[in-house]
């Protein structure tokens, strides 16, 4: 009965990973996933990480009984306050409602879904271009996706202008995803003169922010100047969604750690849009893992665990950005042509090179590098030993 299903494509991220694993050469270099990587190229778990898990282990008083619908309530509490801010006013005034969800992703489509059902403009308008799973996440929720100019090829920049423009002429109401930092492909955010004014023209319009929140602290190495555009929207009183993801900055990738927070205008409207989200989950999946979830909870409310947290997340941010630096000299040694400055500007896990499909392809054939077609390389993958290798693939990619 099922011989009529036919072959579905491969994720065009994750099937990067696909090829990697099937290519036999010892060059190979996987610039495709974001998912950090320490300069020999191996995975990290983060030693604050293995502190925690060690103190739940030893700790013959914990269960493995389910978790309430919403997750672990300590978790969401120091989450809410980790992005939002411990002195924020709706963290203050106790009008923000947080749920335990399955990552970053789990939180968007717990979002989405309570959007599609609860809120009168069912549009979502996000950026061009953006994560490739932002637009089915929000369309199977049930919302009609629509889409903002946000990245300039010509500058490598933000196109500020057309942002506005576009934003300015979205309906009344309508939802509008912002990446909260290191925007994902392209590595290029507003500046915080530029979220003043995005943040006026939004709340003049009535439209409503849904934040992205995965890359706190991964792009500047600090998590309060990584959430200062969720903060000020969370600040001016009005209502926003924000989706958390502790994949990157604590390295929990596969325990699926996530939490969805909405702020709202009063505790009792927070009490009982709880009350739908636990509508939306229970069908889901019920309630959510325990594991990664008080991980997370014992690093956040533990001031040593805390502080050794954003040591080492600093020192993620900081390879990244070395690696910036090293792949531009390393260009302008060679004297590849083209601006490369782009690759020092940018923010965050990824560089948006420019480069086309075609180079991108060649560069996999020839190189065996793996990117994602768009020309983005997660620079978390490089490491001081395969940045000449890249440079000779780029060089040879554009000067063909
Ligand atoms: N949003 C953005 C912008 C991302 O880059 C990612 C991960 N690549 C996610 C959400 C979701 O990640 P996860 O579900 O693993 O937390």
């Amino acid at each position: 009965v099922f011989a009529h299903v036919v072959q579905g494509p491969e994720d065009p991220i994750l099937g990067v990973t696909v090829a990697y694993n099937k290519d036999q050469s010892p060059n190979k270099v996987n610039l495709g996933v974001g998912a950090y990587r320490t300069e020999e190229g191996k995975p990290l778990v983060l030693n604050v990480v293995r502190k925690a898990e060690q103190k739940l282990v030893n700790d013959m008083s914990r269960v493995k009984e389910y978790l309430p619908i919403v997750g672990l309530a300590e978790f969401n509490k120091l989450s809410a306050r980790l992005i939002l801010g411990a002195d924020s006013p709706p963290v203050q005034e106790n009008r923000v409602t947080t749920v335990q969800c399955l990552s970053g992703t789990g939180s968007l489509r717990v979002g989405g879904e309570f959007l599609a059902r609860h809120y009168q403009e069912r549009t979502i308008y996000i950026p061009t271009p953006t994560w490739g799973n932002h637009t089915k996440v929000f369309t199977l929720a049930g919302l009609s996706v629509k889409n903002y100019r946000y990245y300039d090829p010509a500058t490598r920049g933000l196109n500020f202008q057309g942002l506005l423009e576009d934003l300015g002429s979205a309906p009344a109401g309508a939802v509008v995803l912002l990446h909260a930092c290191a925007h994902n492909p392209t590595g290029v955010d507003p500046t915080l003169e530029q979220w003043e004014q995005i943040r006026q023209l939004m709340r003049s319009r009535a439209l409503l922010p849904f934040f992205d929140s995965a890359y706190q602290g991964f792009a500047s190495g600090s998590l309060d100047a990584d959430a200062q555009s969720v903060r000020r929207f969370a600040a001016d009183g009005g209502e926003l969604l924000v989706a958390q993801s502790y994949a990157k900055n604590m390295g929990l990738y596969g325990e699926r750690v996530g939490a969805l927070s909405i702020v709202l205008k009063t505790s009792e409207v927070a009490t009982k849009v709880e009350s739908q989200l636990k509508l939306v989950i229970r069908p889901m999946y019920s309630n959510p893992p325990i594991h990664g979830a008080s991980i997370v909870a014992t690093i956040l409310k533990d001031r040593d665990l805390f502080n050794e947290w954003t040591i080492e997340l600093k020192a993620m941010a900081d390879r990244i950005i070395s690696m910036r630096h090293q792949l531009f000299d390393s260009l302008r040694a060679k004297g590849t042509p083209g601006d490369w400055s782009h690759i020092i500007k940018q923010i965050g896990m990824f560089t948006f090179t420019g480069l086309n499909p075609e180079q991108v392809a060649f560069m996999t054939k020839e190189y065996h590098i793996y990117m994602t077609s768009d020309g983005r390389i997660s620079m978390a993958g490089l490491s001081s030993r395969t940045v000449p290798h890249l440079t000779e693939a780029i060089h040879a990619a554009v000067t063909r």
